[in-house]
């Protein structure tokens, strides 16, 4: 058997896919980027293929994508993530009936994309510019509220009155606003559902200058958590298709573009 594998260096976290020649998956694996992006990103390779008990050479292509996709010049190519997360929501969306509009919230930024029947990218916007509407905002969060991250999701559903509004436009702001309102007594799932659904409203927002068309994919690391999802869906008025694996999508979509091409450049060489 031989191995195709995506890497996305993300700003927050480095997702690598691995799968075999017929495009199905054969492991995953999500580690923190951390300061030292190209070494992390070995190391993030060399662990998923320890645990596949897998050398190297059985890895015949690799494509990098996401934010520091240029550090890892071991790549055999680089795509972006927009293409990469694209071909990811299309591969698995098909279990759900597929999927034409993908919500990506990351670590830096969030993507709104959009996809025709077929797979590609036929109008995507991005923000990169402000924290507010992404992972970012969520880590902030729970460390004034002194929760943990996975536990954002069950505490938005404990609130017991309506969420509370955070006005704020921005991060370090909203961390103020957040100690604001717990120096004034309030909960803090009332607050941290007031946060989730102001990451809503945003990510809402993006998503309509692409224009949305069901199916609503939603992925990225944020996707994991219950309660933002809830809040999105609410704001959208809509379900969302939420992966099993939501964090590394945009990995696997980089290694079905390495299989892909692999296979392209074979039968040529056939031909
Ligand atoms: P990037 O590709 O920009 O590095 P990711 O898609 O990996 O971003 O998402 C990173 C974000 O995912 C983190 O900032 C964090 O807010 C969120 N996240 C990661 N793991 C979890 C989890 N178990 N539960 C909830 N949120 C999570």
């Amino acid at each position: 058997m031989i191995y195709f594998a995506g890497i996305d260096v993300g700003s927050t976290a480095i997702k690598v896919a691995v799968v075999d020649e017929n495009g199905k998956v054969a492991g995953v694996h999500v580690t923190s980027s951390g300061s030292l992006f190209h070494k992390n990103s070995i190391d993030a390779l060399n662990t998923l293929l320890n645990k596949l008990g897998l050398q190297r050479d059985d890895v015949r292509y690799l494509i990098a994508t996401g934010y520091g996709r240029k550090l890892f010049k071991e790549a055999d190519d680089s795509i972006s993530e927009i293409t990469a997360n694209a071909i990811g929501a299309f591969e698995t969306g098909k279990a759900y009936g597929g999927v034409r509009t993908i919500i990506n919230i990351g670590g830096q930024d969030s993507k709104a994309i959009q996809i025709d029947s077929t797979g590609n990218v036929v109008n995507f916007a991005m923000n990169d510019k402000c924290a507010a509407g992404t992972g970012r905002f969520l880590d902030v969060a729970a460390r004034n509220l002194e929760l943990n991250l996975e536990d954002l999701g069950d505490c938005h559903f404990q609130a017991s009155s309506a969420p509370l509004n955070i006005n704020s436009t921005c991060t370090v702001f909203a961390e103020s606003e957040i100690i604001g309102l717990l120096a004034k007594g309030h909960g803090k799932a009332e607050i941290i559902a007031g946060i989730h659904y102001s990451i809503a409203a945003r990510t809402v927002r993006l998503a309509k200058r692409v224009g949305i068309e069901d199916r609503v994919y939603f992925d990225g690391g944020p996707a994991l958590n219950k309660g933002l999802v809830a809040a999105i869906q609410d704001e959208l008025g809509r379900e969302l298709v939420v992966p099993e694996y939501p964090q590394t999508t945009t990995a696997f979509g980089a290694a079905i573009m390495a299989r892909n091409e692999f296979m392209a450049e074979q039968s040529l060489e056939k031909a």
